[in-house]
């Protein structure tokens, strides 16, 4: 077994291929089954449940290539965690909405609840590959398990799961193992932490560059267009932290806790930016 002193953590490495979209093998289920709202992100209105009107009948994007400056931007922040090609390939079998109209509605209900599932896949290895806790990793393979049987069994069963009760078993193991990540972090005192970094702080706008933040608790803060070059966020839990133009040119995010694609997706950063292995640099970022 592990143990906390070798300095490794209990599953050091845990595969995260299935939970990375993999667009040429999905029915486009992100641009029809949900919908989207005029507004920063999206130029135009569309209804949950219609194709986008710049959707081909090969599933491609037409204005993939210019999408931003085409005012979609939200279709560049948005992953799926891998459950298109799950749902389309693995509980569709290959047979596409427009093959089978009748399909419609399941295939974008599973759609959504596979969605919120491999999101939680994705938070499940994260806290695994970073606890030293045995027990800890051993729940959190336990609800990974039943979280990949609920997405590869029946269509049925996975429409009929009560997601709540999931949510909440496994944000209690990520809150458990954000707490001894970032207590690693703190170990020599939380004197360089401002009192505002809290789980839910409204940060927006607010200038940490060049600042040491290791081991903060973010998770849920609005980081909107807050300026952390430089910075340094190796520990912190971003856990649903907001990072909509936050500026990330040469900050330190390669051990930062519970980041995400999408997150990166909706930031501002640079080639000097360090990003995890696992993920990343946003094509915007590396044409400036
Ligand atoms: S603009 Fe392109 S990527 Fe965005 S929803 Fe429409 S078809 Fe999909």
């Amino acid at each position: 077994m592990t143990s906390p002193n070798s300095l490794e953590p209990f599953s050091p490495t845990l595969d995260r291929s299935a939970l990375r979209p993999d667009c040429g093998n999905c029915f486009a289920l992100c641009c029809t089954a949900f919908g989207f709202t005029r507004s920063a992100d999206f130029s135009v209105d569309k209804p949950a449940g219609s194709p986008c009107h710049n959707l081909a009948s090969d599933f491609s994007c037409t204005i993939h290539d210019s999408l931003r400056p085409r005012g979609f931007r939200g279709c560049t922040v948005f992953d799926c965690f891998g459950a298109g090609q799950n749902v389309s390939q693995g509980l569709f079998a290959g047979k596409s909405w427009i093959e089978d109209p009748d399909s419609r509605s399941d295939m974008f209900a599973a759609f959504a609840a596979a969605r919120q599932l491999h999101e939680m896949l994705w938070y499940l290895v994260e806290a695994q590959t970073r606890t030293f806790d045995p027990d800890a990793s051993r729940r959190g393979a336990k609800l990974r398990n039943t979280i990949e049987q609920a997405v590869g069994g029946e269509l049925s069963d996975l429409l009929a799961l009560g997601l709540q009760d999931l949510h909440s078993q496994v944000r209690s193991l990520l809150i458990e193992v954000s707490e001894e990540v970032r207590a690693s972090y703190l170990a020599v005192g939380d004197d360089h932490l401002d009192a505002a970094l809290e789980p839910g702080a409204d940060l927006m706008g607010q200038n940490f560059r060049s600042r040491r933040l290791c081991g903060a608790n973010l998770r849920g803060a609005y980081l909107i267009a807050t300026d952390l070059r430089s910075s340094d966020l190796s520990g912190v839990d971003l856990l649903g932290a907001d990072f909509r133009d936050a500026r990330l040119d040469e900050a330190d995010l390669s051990k930062a806790l519970y980041l995400t694609q999408p997150q990166l997706n909706a930031a501002k950063g640079n080639h000097a930016t360090s990003l995890p292995a696992f993920l990343e640099m946003p094509s915007h970022w590396q044409n400036g």
